[in-house]
């Protein structure tokens, strides 16, 4: 059986490389990053005078904590 010239695991037909720890890491950072940018750019539409205390920090984080949810699920 063939193997794989990445990896060294036998090529199948739905064979797919192991991805590193270090690159799955950095997408979750990337993706928690630019979840956070989203999050407060949401807030900034719905709330451009900001009124609502303290849900710039909030938005943030769900935004970061949705991407990355979303990363892990289409990773998988
Ligand atoms: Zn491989």
């Amino acid at each position: 059986m063939a193997t794989c010239p990445r990896c060294k695991r036998h090529l199948t037909d739905s064979h797919r490389c192991p991805r590193r720890p270090a690159v799955v890491a950095a997408e979750i950072a990337v993706a928690a990053v630019l979840g956070g940018f989203a999050g407060l750019l949401v807030v900034a539409i719905i709330d451009p005078s900001g009124q609502m205390a303290n849900i710039d920090a909030l938005s943030a984080i769900a935004g970061a904590l949705i991407a990355v949810g979303m990363t892990r699920a289409f990773r998988s």
